[in-house]
Protein backbone atom coordinates (compact mmCIF):
# COMPACT_ATOMS: atom_id res chain seq x y z
CA UNK A 1 0.00 0.00 0.00
CA UNK A 2 1.47 3.21 -0.83
CA UNK A 3 2.52 5.99 1.93
CA UNK A 4 0.35 8.78 2.46
CA UNK A 5 3.22 10.42 4.31
CA UNK A 6 5.67 10.43 1.57
CA UNK A 7 3.43 10.77 -0.77
CA UNK A 8 2.57 13.92 -3.17
CA UNK A 9 0.74 16.74 -1.05
CA UNK A 10 -2.48 17.50 -2.39
CA UNK A 11 -3.60 21.18 -3.12
CA UNK A 12 -6.32 21.02 0.02
CA UNK A 13 -2.64 19.92 2.49
CA UNK A 14 -0.82 22.31 0.95
CA UNK A 15 -3.57 25.17 1.55
CA UNK A 16 -4.74 23.90 5.53
CA UNK A 17 -0.68 23.69 6.04
CA UNK A 18 -0.53 27.18 4.92
CA UNK A 19 -3.13 28.75 7.42
CA UNK A 20 -1.42 26.94 9.78
CA UNK A 21 1.73 28.94 9.07
CA UNK A 22 -0.07 32.03 8.67
CA UNK A 23 -1.41 31.36 12.28
CA UNK A 24 2.00 30.54 13.73
CA UNK A 25 3.78 33.52 11.91
CA UNK A 26 0.49 35.84 13.18
CA UNK A 27 0.93 34.87 17.14
CA UNK A 28 4.36 35.16 16.64
CA UNK A 29 4.32 39.32 15.53
CA UNK A 30 1.29 39.90 17.89
CA UNK A 31 2.98 38.40 20.95
CA UNK A 32 6.33 39.49 20.45
CA UNK A 33 6.38 43.11 21.51
CA UNK A 34 4.09 42.20 24.61
CA UNK A 35 6.02 38.94 25.67
CA UNK A 36 7.13 40.22 28.59
CA UNK A 37 3.74 41.26 30.20
CA UNK A 38 3.23 39.50 33.12
CA UNK A 39 0.23 37.33 33.65
CA UNK A 40 -1.53 35.68 36.77
CA UNK A 41 0.59 32.78 37.72
CA UNK A 42 -0.48 29.07 37.09
CA UNK A 43 2.06 27.06 38.39
CA UNK A 44 0.80 23.67 36.90
CA UNK A 45 0.89 25.36 33.44
CA UNK A 46 4.73 24.09 32.46
CA UNK A 47 4.64 20.43 34.20
CA UNK A 48 1.56 19.80 32.18
CA UNK A 49 3.15 21.25 28.99
CA UNK A 50 6.44 19.58 29.32
CA UNK A 51 3.96 16.22 30.47
CA UNK A 52 1.82 17.08 27.09
CA UNK A 53 5.20 16.96 24.76
CA UNK A 54 6.45 14.06 26.07
CA UNK A 55 3.38 12.43 25.80
CA UNK A 56 2.87 13.50 22.06
CA UNK A 57 6.46 13.37 20.89
CA UNK A 58 6.63 9.68 22.79
CA UNK A 59 3.95 9.04 20.28
CA UNK A 60 5.29 10.61 17.44
CA UNK A 61 8.11 8.46 17.72
CA UNK A 62 6.85 5.39 18.24
CA UNK A 63 4.31 5.77 15.09
CA UNK A 64 7.16 6.77 13.15
CA UNK A 65 9.95 4.53 14.04
CA UNK A 66 6.64 1.51 13.21
CA UNK A 67 6.28 3.26 9.93
CA UNK A 68 10.16 3.06 9.37
CA UNK A 69 10.21 -0.84 10.08
CA UNK A 70 7.13 -0.91 7.40
CA UNK A 71 8.56 1.37 4.96
CA UNK A 72 12.44 1.52 5.81
CA UNK A 73 13.38 5.15 4.28
CA UNK A 74 15.92 6.59 6.58
CA UNK A 75 14.45 10.02 7.00
CA UNK A 76 11.27 8.19 8.76
CA UNK A 77 13.69 6.89 11.13
CA UNK A 78 15.54 9.44 11.65
CA UNK A 79 12.84 12.03 12.52
CA UNK A 80 11.47 9.05 14.71
CA UNK A 81 15.04 9.79 16.56
CA UNK A 82 14.80 13.39 16.39
CA UNK A 83 11.01 12.64 18.56
CA UNK A 84 12.27 10.33 20.54
CA UNK A 85 14.95 12.86 21.66
CA UNK A 86 12.50 15.56 22.28
CA UNK A 87 10.96 12.72 24.34
CA UNK A 88 13.81 12.19 26.49
CA UNK A 89 14.91 15.74 27.25
CA UNK A 90 11.84 17.52 27.99
CA UNK A 91 11.11 14.74 30.53
CA UNK A 92 15.01 14.71 31.77
CA UNK A 93 13.75 18.87 32.22
CA UNK A 94 10.77 17.99 34.07
CA UNK A 95 12.89 15.92 36.49
CA UNK A 96 15.08 18.01 36.63
CA UNK A 97 13.39 21.35 37.01
CA UNK A 98 13.37 23.01 40.59
CA UNK A 99 10.17 22.62 42.76
CA UNK A 100 8.61 20.55 40.30
CA UNK A 101 9.62 17.05 42.06
CA UNK A 102 11.49 18.01 44.73
CA UNK A 103 12.66 21.49 45.61
CA UNK A 104 16.33 21.80 43.76
CA UNK A 105 15.41 18.74 41.27
CA UNK A 106 16.15 15.45 41.09
CA UNK A 107 19.27 13.75 40.37
CA UNK A 108 21.47 16.21 42.13
CA UNK A 109 20.85 19.17 39.65
CA UNK A 110 22.27 22.29 40.19
CA UNK A 111 20.12 25.50 39.11
CA UNK A 112 21.14 25.86 35.78
CA UNK A 113 20.68 21.57 34.36
CA UNK A 114 16.93 22.34 33.43
CA UNK A 115 17.81 25.32 31.83
CA UNK A 116 20.46 23.16 29.64
CA UNK A 117 18.49 20.60 29.38
CA UNK A 118 15.99 23.02 27.76
CA UNK A 119 18.50 24.21 25.13
CA UNK A 120 19.32 20.77 24.35
CA UNK A 121 16.09 20.01 23.76
CA UNK A 122 15.51 22.70 21.44
CA UNK A 123 19.16 22.93 20.13
CA UNK A 124 18.74 19.19 19.37
CA UNK A 125 15.28 19.09 17.69
CA UNK A 126 16.68 20.72 14.69
CA UNK A 127 19.68 19.41 14.61
CA UNK A 128 18.65 15.80 14.15
CA UNK A 129 15.39 17.05 11.62
CA UNK A 130 18.02 18.70 9.48
CA UNK A 131 19.86 14.70 10.10
CA UNK A 132 16.91 13.10 8.61
CA UNK A 133 16.57 15.65 5.62
CA UNK A 134 19.74 14.97 4.51
CA UNK A 135 19.20 11.54 4.31
CA UNK A 136 16.02 12.22 2.64
CA UNK A 137 17.70 11.83 -1.42
CA UNK A 138 19.93 8.98 -0.55
CA UNK A 139 17.32 6.41 -0.69
CA UNK A 140 14.68 7.76 -2.71
CA UNK A 141 10.85 6.15 -2.27
CA UNK A 142 12.15 2.68 -3.15
CA UNK A 143 11.68 0.37 -0.22
CA UNK A 144 15.25 -0.69 0.81
CA UNK A 145 15.95 -4.07 3.05
CA UNK A 146 17.51 -3.28 6.02
CA UNK A 147 18.10 -6.08 8.83
CA UNK A 148 15.73 -5.22 11.65
CA UNK A 149 18.41 -4.22 14.56
CA UNK A 150 19.51 -1.27 11.95
CA UNK A 151 16.07 -0.85 11.72
CA UNK A 152 15.52 0.10 15.18
CA UNK A 153 19.01 1.92 15.17
CA UNK A 154 17.80 4.41 12.79
CA UNK A 155 14.52 4.78 14.90
CA UNK A 156 15.82 5.24 17.88
CA UNK A 157 18.62 7.43 17.32
CA UNK A 158 17.76 10.01 19.46
CA UNK A 159 17.37 8.12 22.63
CA UNK A 160 21.22 7.96 23.35
CA UNK A 161 21.71 11.15 21.96
CA UNK A 162 19.73 12.82 24.89
CA UNK A 163 20.96 10.83 26.95
CA UNK A 164 24.36 11.57 26.88
CA UNK A 165 23.07 15.39 26.81
CA UNK A 166 21.27 14.80 30.31
CA UNK A 167 24.78 12.99 31.52
CA UNK A 168 26.90 15.33 30.83
CA UNK A 169 24.30 18.01 32.22
CA UNK A 170 24.48 15.70 35.44
CA UNK A 171 28.05 15.39 35.04
CA UNK A 172 29.36 18.87 35.25
CA UNK A 173 26.37 20.63 36.71
CA UNK A 174 28.13 22.10 39.27
CA UNK A 175 30.56 23.99 37.00
CA UNK A 176 27.52 25.25 35.03
CA UNK A 177 26.67 28.62 34.59
CA UNK A 178 23.65 30.13 33.40
CA UNK A 179 23.10 29.74 29.32
CA UNK A 180 21.01 32.87 29.23
CA UNK A 181 21.58 35.92 31.65
CA UNK A 182 17.78 36.77 33.06
CA UNK A 183 16.97 40.28 34.55
CA UNK A 184 14.31 41.36 35.64
CA UNK A 185 13.96 45.09 33.82
CA UNK A 186 15.19 43.68 30.13
CA UNK A 187 14.24 40.68 28.71
CA UNK A 188 14.57 41.45 25.52
CA UNK A 189 16.84 39.27 23.61
CA UNK A 190 18.50 38.08 27.24
CA UNK A 191 19.22 34.49 26.12
CA UNK A 192 21.97 36.82 23.97
CA UNK A 193 24.59 33.89 21.58
CA UNK A 194 22.76 30.64 22.68
CA UNK A 195 19.37 31.85 21.73
CA UNK A 196 20.60 33.09 18.35
CA UNK A 197 21.99 29.78 17.78
CA UNK A 198 18.61 28.25 18.59
CA UNK A 199 16.48 30.01 16.76
CA UNK A 200 20.08 29.84 13.90
CA UNK A 201 19.39 26.36 13.94
CA UNK A 202 15.45 26.38 13.59
CA UNK A 203 15.62 28.62 10.48
CA UNK A 204 18.71 26.49 8.91
CA UNK A 205 16.28 23.42 9.47
CA UNK A 206 13.57 24.75 7.71
CA UNK A 207 15.90 25.66 5.03
CA UNK A 208 17.47 22.21 4.54
CA UNK A 209 13.72 20.88 4.56
CA UNK A 210 12.57 23.25 2.05
CA UNK A 211 15.34 22.74 0.20
CA UNK A 212 15.86 19.14 0.18
CA UNK A 213 11.62 18.50 0.41
CA UNK A 214 10.78 21.75 -1.33
CA UNK A 215 7.08 21.04 0.28
CA UNK A 216 6.14 17.81 -2.48
CA UNK A 217 5.42 15.59 0.24
CA UNK A 218 2.77 15.26 3.10
CA UNK A 219 5.95 14.49 5.44
CA UNK A 220 7.99 17.81 4.47
CA UNK A 221 4.71 20.25 4.81
CA UNK A 222 4.24 18.91 8.69
CA UNK A 223 8.18 19.27 9.57
CA UNK A 224 8.11 22.56 8.37
CA UNK A 225 5.35 23.72 10.39
CA UNK A 226 7.05 21.47 13.18
CA UNK A 227 9.84 23.36 12.87
CA UNK A 228 7.87 27.22 12.33
CA UNK A 229 6.54 25.90 16.05
CA UNK A 230 9.50 25.36 17.41
CA UNK A 231 11.40 28.62 16.26
CA UNK A 232 8.32 30.71 17.63
CA UNK A 233 8.69 28.91 20.68
CA UNK A 234 12.42 29.71 21.35
CA UNK A 235 11.92 33.22 20.20
CA UNK A 236 9.25 33.65 22.54
CA UNK A 237 11.19 31.99 25.23
CA UNK A 238 14.71 34.17 24.02
CA UNK A 239 12.15 37.04 24.31
CA UNK A 240 10.95 36.82 27.98
CA UNK A 241 12.40 34.14 29.88
CA UNK A 242 10.46 34.87 33.26
CA UNK A 243 7.84 32.74 34.00
CA UNK A 244 4.48 33.47 33.98
CA UNK A 245 5.20 36.34 30.87
CA UNK A 246 2.73 36.16 27.76
CA UNK A 247 5.56 35.25 25.76
CA UNK A 248 6.55 32.17 27.92
CA UNK A 249 2.96 30.93 28.09
CA UNK A 250 2.50 31.30 24.64
CA UNK A 251 5.76 29.47 23.94
CA UNK A 252 4.44 26.77 25.65
CA UNK A 253 1.63 26.42 23.37
CA UNK A 254 3.96 26.39 20.67
CA UNK A 255 6.52 24.05 22.22
CA UNK A 256 3.36 21.50 22.48
CA UNK A 257 2.56 22.18 18.58
CA UNK A 258 5.62 21.05 17.13
CA UNK A 259 5.07 17.58 18.25
CA UNK A 260 1.38 17.32 18.03
CA UNK A 261 0.99 18.18 14.61
CA UNK A 262 3.47 15.18 13.20
CA UNK A 263 0.93 12.96 15.60
CA UNK A 264 -2.37 14.53 13.98
CA UNK A 265 -0.81 13.76 10.62
CA UNK A 266 0.63 10.54 11.28
CA UNK A 267 -2.84 9.30 13.04
CA UNK A 268 -4.59 11.35 9.75
CA UNK A 269 -2.81 8.69 7.54
CA UNK A 270 -3.45 5.56 9.99
CA UNK A 271 -6.96 6.53 9.98
CA UNK A 272 -6.90 6.84 5.91
CA UNK A 273 -4.96 3.68 5.19
CA UNK A 274 -7.35 1.77 7.42
CA UNK A 275 -10.05 3.25 5.13
CA UNK A 276 -8.86 2.22 2.46
CA UNK A 277 -7.57 -1.15 3.78
CA UNK A 278 -11.13 -1.94 4.71
CA UNK A 279 -12.47 -0.63 1.29
CA UNK A 280 -10.09 -2.85 -1.09
CA UNK A 281 -11.09 -5.67 1.37
CA UNK A 282 -14.81 -5.52 0.71
CA UNK A 283 -14.23 -4.95 -2.81
CA UNK A 284 -11.84 -7.84 -3.10
CA UNK A 285 -14.46 -10.04 -1.69
CA UNK A 286 -16.91 -8.88 -4.02
CA UNK A 287 -14.72 -9.86 -7.00
CA UNK A 288 -13.77 -13.01 -5.41
CA UNK A 289 -17.39 -14.15 -5.37
CA UNK A 290 -18.91 -13.01 -9.02
CA UNK A 291 -18.64 -13.74 -12.13
CA UNK A 292 -16.20 -12.39 -14.42
CA UNK A 293 -18.76 -12.03 -17.42
CA UNK A 294 -22.23 -12.07 -15.66
CA UNK A 295 -21.51 -10.21 -12.99
CA UNK A 296 -23.56 -12.79 -11.06
CA UNK A 297 -22.46 -15.07 -8.08
CA UNK A 298 -19.61 -17.39 -9.37
CA UNK A 299 -19.16 -21.40 -9.33
CA UNK A 300 -16.91 -20.91 -5.90
CA UNK A 301 -19.96 -18.96 -3.98
CA UNK A 302 -22.53 -21.23 -5.26
CA UNK A 303 -20.47 -24.66 -4.16
CA UNK A 304 -20.05 -22.79 -0.68
CA UNK A 305 -23.44 -21.29 -0.72
CA UNK A 306 -25.20 -24.24 -1.60
CA UNK A 307 -23.65 -26.66 1.07
CA UNK A 308 -24.48 -24.15 3.52
CA UNK A 309 -28.09 -23.16 2.74
CA UNK A 310 -28.37 -27.19 2.90
CA UNK A 311 -26.99 -27.96 5.93
CA UNK A 312 -29.43 -25.25 7.30
CA UNK A 313 -32.52 -26.34 5.23
CA UNK A 314 -31.30 -30.54 7.00
CA UNK A 315 -31.33 -28.21 10.83
CA UNK A 316 -34.35 -26.30 10.74
CA UNK A 317 -36.21 -29.14 8.47
CA UNK A 318 -37.36 -27.10 5.86
CA UNK A 319 -37.54 -28.21 2.25
CA UNK A 320 -34.62 -26.39 -0.60
CA UNK A 321 -34.50 -26.58 -3.85
CA UNK A 322 -32.07 -26.57 -6.80
CA UNK A 323 -32.95 -25.46 -10.67
CA UNK A 324 -30.26 -26.09 -13.11
CA UNK A 325 -31.03 -23.94 -16.44
CA UNK A 326 -28.60 -24.42 -19.92
CA UNK A 327 -28.82 -22.38 -22.83
CA UNK A 328 -30.16 -24.13 -25.70
CA UNK A 329 -28.19 -25.22 -29.22
CA UNK A 330 -25.82 -22.36 -27.78
CA UNK A 331 -23.43 -23.41 -29.65
CA UNK A 332 -24.94 -22.86 -33.09
CA UNK A 333 -25.50 -19.50 -31.47
CA UNK A 334 -21.74 -18.47 -31.06
CA UNK A 335 -21.23 -20.18 -34.61
CA UNK A 336 -23.93 -17.95 -36.09
CA UNK A 337 -23.14 -14.06 -34.55
CA UNK A 338 -19.65 -14.77 -32.96
CA UNK A 339 -18.67 -14.98 -29.04
CA UNK A 340 -18.63 -11.36 -28.38
CA UNK A 341 -22.55 -11.54 -28.92
CA UNK A 342 -22.75 -14.76 -27.45
CA UNK A 343 -21.11 -13.31 -24.10
CA UNK A 344 -23.66 -10.45 -24.58
CA UNK A 345 -26.42 -12.68 -24.38
CA UNK A 346 -25.06 -14.96 -21.46
CA UNK A 347 -25.10 -11.15 -19.43
CA UNK A 348 -28.72 -10.88 -20.56
CA UNK A 349 -29.84 -14.50 -19.79
CA UNK A 350 -27.95 -14.35 -16.16
CA UNK A 351 -29.77 -10.52 -15.18
CA UNK A 352 -33.24 -12.28 -16.22
CA UNK A 353 -32.57 -15.25 -14.23
CA UNK A 354 -31.36 -13.19 -11.18
CA UNK A 355 -34.71 -11.81 -11.25
CA UNK A 356 -36.39 -14.49 -10.55
CA UNK A 357 -34.63 -14.54 -7.39
CA UNK A 358 -37.78 -12.95 -4.97
CA UNK A 359 -36.43 -13.54 -1.19
CA UNK A 360 -33.12 -12.10 -0.03
CA UNK A 361 -31.74 -15.95 0.21
CA UNK A 362 -32.73 -17.49 -2.79
CA UNK A 363 -29.42 -17.12 -5.45
CA UNK A 364 -28.62 -17.71 -9.11
CA UNK A 365 -25.13 -18.22 -9.87
CA UNK A 366 -23.17 -19.28 -12.89
CA UNK A 367 -22.89 -22.85 -12.64
CA UNK A 368 -20.15 -23.06 -15.97
CA UNK A 369 -20.40 -22.33 -19.10
CA UNK A 370 -23.92 -21.23 -20.40
CA UNK A 371 -25.50 -23.12 -17.12
CA UNK A 372 -26.80 -21.48 -14.38
CA UNK A 373 -27.84 -22.56 -10.71
CA UNK A 374 -30.96 -20.88 -9.08
CA UNK A 375 -30.65 -22.09 -5.19
CA UNK A 376 -34.17 -21.52 -3.90
CA UNK A 377 -34.31 -22.23 0.20
CA UNK A 378 -37.53 -23.06 2.26
CA UNK A 379 -39.38 -23.75 -1.67
CA UNK A 380 -41.23 -26.73 -2.13
CA UNK A 381 -41.17 -28.76 -5.17
CA UNK A 382 -44.26 -27.01 -6.71
CA UNK A 383 -43.26 -23.68 -6.19
CA UNK A 384 -39.89 -24.47 -7.52
CA UNK A 385 -41.56 -25.36 -10.65
CA UNK A 386 -43.70 -22.20 -11.17
CA UNK A 387 -40.73 -20.32 -10.15
CA UNK A 388 -38.31 -22.41 -12.54
CA UNK A 389 -41.40 -22.01 -15.26
CA UNK A 390 -41.53 -18.01 -15.07
CA UNK A 391 -37.75 -17.52 -15.44
CA UNK A 392 -38.09 -20.18 -18.63
CA UNK A 393 -40.54 -17.38 -19.87
CA UNK A 394 -38.84 -14.48 -18.68
CA UNK A 395 -35.65 -15.60 -20.97
CA UNK A 396 -37.81 -15.95 -23.79
CA UNK A 397 -39.46 -12.47 -23.26
CA UNK A 398 -36.28 -11.00 -23.85
CA UNK A 399 -36.53 -12.19 -27.63
CA UNK A 400 -32.99 -12.55 -28.12
CA UNK A 401 -32.69 -13.81 -31.84
CA UNK A 402 -31.59 -17.48 -31.97
CA UNK A 403 -30.71 -19.32 -34.93
CA UNK A 404 -33.26 -22.33 -34.77
CA UNK A 405 -36.83 -23.04 -35.54
CA UNK A 406 -38.30 -21.26 -32.76
CA UNK A 407 -36.27 -17.89 -33.69
CA UNK A 408 -35.66 -17.32 -30.03
CA UNK A 409 -32.86 -18.17 -27.31
CA UNK A 410 -34.22 -20.46 -25.08
CA UNK A 411 -33.47 -22.51 -21.52
CA UNK A 412 -34.17 -25.64 -20.43
CA UNK A 413 -34.39 -26.11 -16.56
CA UNK A 414 -34.19 -29.03 -14.26
CA UNK A 415 -35.65 -28.99 -10.72
CA UNK A 416 -35.10 -31.47 -7.74
CA UNK A 417 -36.00 -30.46 -4.37
CA UNK A 418 -34.87 -32.31 -1.20
CA UNK A 419 -38.28 -32.36 0.49
CA UNK A 420 -38.99 -31.54 4.71
CA UNK A 421 -37.61 -34.33 7.04
CA UNK A 422 -36.09 -36.11 4.38
CA UNK A 423 -32.58 -36.92 4.52
CA UNK A 424 -30.23 -36.60 1.24
CA UNK A 425 -26.94 -35.04 0.33
CA UNK A 426 -26.20 -31.91 -1.73
CA UNK A 427 -24.15 -34.06 -4.22
CA UNK A 428 -27.66 -36.22 -4.62
CA UNK A 429 -29.81 -32.77 -4.90
CA UNK A 430 -27.34 -31.65 -7.90
CA UNK A 431 -27.56 -34.77 -9.70
CA UNK A 432 -30.98 -34.80 -9.56
CA UNK A 433 -31.39 -31.33 -10.63
CA UNK A 434 -29.10 -32.67 -13.40
CA UNK A 435 -30.97 -35.63 -15.01
CA UNK A 436 -33.86 -33.38 -15.03
CA UNK A 437 -32.31 -31.02 -17.19
CA UNK A 438 -31.23 -33.62 -19.07
CA UNK A 439 -34.57 -34.95 -19.21
CA UNK A 440 -35.99 -31.80 -20.67
CA UNK A 441 -33.23 -31.44 -23.14
CA UNK A 442 -34.47 -34.89 -24.43
CA UNK A 443 -38.02 -33.77 -24.57
CA UNK A 444 -37.24 -31.41 -26.54
CA UNK A 445 -35.93 -28.24 -25.35
CA UNK A 446 -37.37 -25.18 -23.79
CA UNK A 447 -38.96 -26.94 -21.27
CA UNK A 448 -38.92 -27.54 -17.26
CA UNK A 449 -38.65 -30.74 -15.57
CA UNK A 450 -38.91 -32.18 -12.31
CA UNK A 451 -37.12 -35.41 -10.26
CA UNK A 452 -37.11 -36.55 -6.83
CA UNK A 453 -33.60 -36.93 -5.87
CA UNK A 454 -32.25 -40.07 -4.94
CA UNK A 455 -31.20 -40.95 -1.39
P1 LIG B 1 -27.67 -27.92 -25.75
O1 LIG B 1 -28.97 -27.36 -26.14
O2 LIG B 1 -27.62 -29.39 -25.81
O3 LIG B 1 -27.22 -27.40 -24.44
O4 LIG B 1 -26.64 -27.42 -26.86
P2 LIG B 1 -25.50 -26.41 -26.68
O5 LIG B 1 -25.01 -26.02 -28.03
O6 LIG B 1 -25.93 -25.27 -25.85
O7 LIG B 1 -24.43 -27.22 -25.86
P3 LIG B 1 -22.93 -27.44 -26.06
O8 LIG B 1 -22.43 -28.01 -24.75
O9 LIG B 1 -22.65 -28.24 -27.29
O10 LIG B 1 -22.31 -26.00 -26.28
C1 LIG B 1 -22.21 -25.05 -25.28
C2 LIG B 1 -21.63 -23.83 -25.88
O11 LIG B 1 -21.58 -22.77 -24.96
C3 LIG B 1 -20.24 -24.07 -26.40
C4 LIG B 1 -19.45 -22.91 -25.81
O12 LIG B 1 -18.62 -22.29 -26.76
C5 LIG B 1 -20.49 -21.96 -25.33
N1 LIG B 1 -19.99 -21.19 -24.21
C6 LIG B 1 -19.67 -21.63 -23.00
N2 LIG B 1 -19.24 -20.59 -22.23
C7 LIG B 1 -19.30 -19.48 -23.01
C8 LIG B 1 -18.99 -18.09 -22.80
O13 LIG B 1 -18.56 -17.67 -21.75
N3 LIG B 1 -19.19 -17.24 -23.85
C9 LIG B 1 -19.67 -17.68 -25.05
N4 LIG B 1 -19.85 -16.80 -26.01
N5 LIG B 1 -19.95 -18.98 -25.27
C10 LIG B 1 -19.79 -19.87 -24.27
MG1 LIG C 1 -24.24 -26.99 -21.36
MG1 LIG D 1 -26.63 -25.63 -23.88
Amino acid sequence: MNSLLIGPATRKQVTFAGACALFILLALIIAGPRAHQTLPAVTPFMPMCALTVFTTSGIAAFLLGARFTVTPQPMLGALGGAYAFTAITVALQLLMFPGVFTRTGLFGAGPHSAAWMWVFWHAGFPLLVILAALTRDRFPSKPIDLPSIDRWTWALIGVPTALAAALGVLAIHANLSAPFQVTSETNALSGGLTGLVICSLDVLAIAVVLFKGRLRTVLDLWITLALLASFADASLNLLSMQQFTLGWYVARVFSMLAPGFLVCVLVWEVTVLYRQLSEAHASLLHTSIRDALTRIYNRSYFDDQFRREFDRAARNGQPLSLVMFDVDNFKDYNDAFGHLRGDACLSAIAKALAGTARRSSDFVARYGGEEFALVLPDTGSQEALDIAEQARLAIMDLGLTAPIPGGRVTVSAGCATNEQNTPGTPNALLQAADAALYDAKRAGRNRVQSVTPRR
